[in-house]
């Protein structure tokens, strides 16, 4: 059992699998506040935690009176804050270098190993929530459950399985005279009932979001590029409709223009990368309220040291074009009160497991957006993405007490995310899961 000296854990604690303890209450204070909605921070602010949920989060001079037993984190002079939300994570994506790697590198048993590290890793990075963005077999549904149950850390998880592509897409890359499906990490379809067939199998599997793959992507540049579809409009249309009537989301890797159009008119729940949109498709997106997750830090990433991973200058060139469109349409999309999740594709070599906070300060230092706008995106939509807004997102009474609490000024300096020696707690419902008082 860990706990930081000098606290205190008293009558009615909770313990949760032998490893940690909820106490009463807890407050944190000697910092500044930020809510995660958005609004401006709180200085020298108080977040009082009962029983894993918010009581209080405000003025420290207006919180209410603290039994005297209640346990107490120095925020030291620096920021308490809603713990953030990867809104696109690949929690079985490892040090991903070739197409090979995404698929037949390893067993299921070596990659479900890889992807508890990865969890475990996100939640030490203060990611106490993440949407998957697609996983190999079905890991990311038993590895919530695995979160859920404390037996291993990790954020709390939405899950989506395998995704799906049409035949011949962006992820049915292995040659047929091969003799290996894709079964691992996508199903493959070919027309609406194959989509159906596809989204029904994973509803049996368990998870919330279906992930889609509408179009292709620079990766791809010979005959899946960014403008290339992948889906048709049936397809799509029917995986919605037997998706919404299981209560499952749709989300779809959309770059094309006629991508997203197709993905806004069947009926998406969500967006991934959403790159190339005209004034139409904002329009579609914005009447719908759509949320998108850009993941641009990615496309910079590639450009950068692709070519020490042999990325050929196509791909390249590719990723250029979809990092400054996608740049744009994100720019846009915060600019007409759209909604933008954080995140999306670490675990490829050239953005490691661990680095996810790099989306946060890329979106500052590149795209242009304010930290505040950018950590509201990172936790309130993020937690919107998840379906979780009620419980997660923001620090408000009444909600679960995932709170990040870091030594210095993060709207000062955004990139302090990125360094998770400098967070003191990473809180998940009110229990110490990180930092330097786990
Ligand atoms: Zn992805």
């Amino acid at each position: 059992m860990k706990r930081a000296s000098g606290a205190t854990v008293i009558s009615g604690a909770t313990v949760i699998s032998g490893a940690t303890v909820i106490s009463g209450a807890t407050v944190i204070s000697g910092g500044q506040l930020i809510d995660g909605s958005g609004a401006a921070p709180i200085a020298d602010a108080a977040l009082v935690i009962e029983n894993g949920k918010i009581a209080y989060a405000g003025p420290a001079r207006q919180a209410p009176p603290l039994p005297a037993e209640a346990r107490r984190i120095d925020a030291r002079g620096g920021t308490i804050m809603p713990g953030l939300v990867e809104a696109h994570f690949h929690p079985t994506y490892f040090n991903v270098a070739a197409l090979e790697d995404l698929d037949v590198k390893y067993p299921v048993e070596y990659v479900t190993l890889l992807a508890a590290a990865n969890a475990k890793l996100a939640l030490e990075c203060g990611y106490t929530s993440a949407r998957s963005g697609g996983s190999l077999f079905n890991i990311d549904v038993w590895l919530k459950r695995a979160i859920e149950n404390d037996v291993v850390p990790g954020p709390r998880l939405a899950a989506s399985g395998r995704e799906i592509c049409g035949v011949g897409g962006l992820m049915d890359w292995n040659p047929d005279f091969r003799k290996i499906g894709m079964e691992g990490l996508v199903l493959l379809i070919n027309g609406p009932d194959a989509a159906r067939a596809a989204v029904r199998k994973l509803v049996k599997d368990g998870v919330e979001w279906v992930k889609t793959y509408p179009t292709g992507d620079a990766a791809a540049p010979d005959t899946n590029d960014h403008h290339t579809l992948c889906m048709t409009f049936e397809e799509m249309h029917a995986c919605v409709a037997t998706a919404h009537n299981h209560g499952l989301k749709v989300t779809g890797h959309c770059r094309a223009n006629q991508g997203v159009k197709n993905a806004l008119r069947a009926g998406y729940d969500a967006l991934e990368h959403g790159t190339f949109m005209d004034d139409e498709a904002l329009d579609m997106l914005l009447s719908r309220d759509v949320p998108v997750t850009p993941a641009l830090q990615f496309e910079w990433a590639s450009i950068e040291y692709g070519p020490q991973f042999g990325m050929s200058q196509r791909v390249i060139d590719g990723h250029k074009e979809t990092l400054e469109a996608g740049a744009e349409s994100a720019r846009r999309i915060l600019a007409a009160g759209g909604r933008l999740g954080m995140g999306g594709d670490y675990g490829f070599a050239w953005t490691p497991h661990g680095t996810y906070a790099k989306e946060l300060s890329f979106f500052v230092d590149y795209v242009g957006f304010s930290p505040l706008d950018t950590l509201r995106c990172a936790t309130r939509s993020g937690a919107e993405i998840l379906g979780r807004q009620h419980e997660l997102g923001t620090l408000e009474a009444g909600k679960l007490a995932d709170v990040l609490v870091v030594e210095g000024d993060v709207l000062g300096d955004i990139r302090i995310l990125e360094d998770r020696s400098r967070f003191i707690a990473v809180l998940q419902g009110g229990v110490v899961k990180a930092g330097q008082l786990a």
